[in-house]
């Protein structure tokens, strides 16, 4: 889900880019026509730029520069023409001031966009009456506010749908539909560039007895615990994930077996020590697994299951390192 929205952003800035490449396209020959062949030359130098930006977008989804080249070719292109046909030009503006939202994330925007109104400003002030300036300076600066509202909410919300579709909402652990991507990834990884990568599942100890004794909503409470208490402990590379009811799994990229079962260890102690409010001591079972070059995810998971259920049926409240299949 989350390389869906990662491909929405994309698509985005593929959209808007050809939209630039065509857009200064049609600029350059209008130019060329008219014999301004240096605002002709520049836009067709923008037309080269932006089918850059689309082709490697598309073929390697990367967005070069962070898109932040395309400074050099529109908004210099408005400034240009501005100067030299004030009474035509000034009209570029508003679309130079919309296309930074555009194109540009929204910190580089909002910079880009105050130096761009400054230098339009400025090249306002050579050419026109005050009375015409001033409302050329309020338009163009509400155009920006709304530009930038726009931006801003449509940002916010999208990280609003990430979280919501990549997270568990009890616990704000990643969910198991990003636990199924994120292990297909961490199995390429690992066995493409021989890395080392381990899992950890575990599941809490007689956990319906927290439910039954204390209700559902202490229950509730231990989970979160349990969960911001390991997501504390845990790199930024790992990843902690609600696998099930009360069974959750860590996957840690870069990790071996034997780093991973020590940290496995540890956190069952971190559990093990916290305070949950209620008269018992809540404690974990785990399984540790390293991914093997011959794994598929399903045999990498087995593996880690047995463990656990081997951690299960021998006393609980320990985690075990997992035997080949
Ligand atoms: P074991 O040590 O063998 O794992 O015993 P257990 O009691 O933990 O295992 P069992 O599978 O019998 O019970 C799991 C319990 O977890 C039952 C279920 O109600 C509870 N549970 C699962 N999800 C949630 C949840 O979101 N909130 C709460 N409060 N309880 C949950
Ligand atoms: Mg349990
Ligand atoms: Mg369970």
């Amino acid at each position: 889900m989350i390389s869906e929205i990662e491909q929405y952003k994309t698509n985005l800035y593929i959209y808007f880019n050809a939209l630039g490449g065509i857009t200064t396209s049609g600029f350059a020959v209008l130019q060329l026509l008219r014999g301004d062949y240096a605002t002709g030359i520049i836009s067709s130098m923008g037309f080269v730029y932006f089918s850059i930006i689309v082709y490697t977008l598309l073929i390697h989804k990367k967005y070069l520069w962070k898109g932040r080249g395309f400074v050099l070719f529109i908004p210099m292109v408005i400034l240009n023409v501005t100067n030299l046909h004030p009474e035509f030009g000034i009209y570029w503006a508003y679309v130079g001031v919309l296309s930074f939202f555009l194109v540009l994330e929204l910190k580089d925007a909002c910079i880009g966009v105050s130096i761009f109104l400054g230098a339009i400003f400025y090249v306002v002030s050579l050419h026109f009456p005050l009375p015409v300036q001033l409302r050329i300076y309020a338009s163009l600066f509400l155009v920006a506010i709304f530009s930038f509202l726009l931006s801003y909410f449509i940002n916010r919300l999208l990280n609003q749908v990430t979280v919501l579709v990549t997270r568990d909402s009890l616990t704000h652990a990643y969910n198991r539909h990003t636990f199924n991507s994120s292990m297909k990834r961490a199995l390429y990884t690992a066995i493409r560039y021989k890395t080392p990568a381990s899992l950890f599942i575990f599941d809490l100890d007689f956990f319906k007895k927290v439910n039954d004794n204390y209700g559902h909503q202490a229950g509730d409470k231990v989970l979160k615990i349990v969960s911001s208490t390991i997501q504390n402990r845990l790199r930024d590379s790992d990843r902690l994930f609600r696998y099930g009811g009360e069974e959750f799994a860590v996957l840690l990229n870069q990790t071996n077996e034997e780093m991973a079962i020590k940290l496995a260890e540890e956190l069952r102690l971190l559990v093990e020590d916290q305070d949950y409010g209620i008269d018992r001591t809540v404690t974990i079972s785990g399984g540790v697994s390293a991914a093997r070059a011959s794994d598929q995810v399903s045999s990498w998971i087995e593996r880690c299951d047995k463990a656990l259920y081997e951690a299960k049926s021998s006393g609980r409240n320990k985690v075990i390192l997992s035997h080949p299949l």
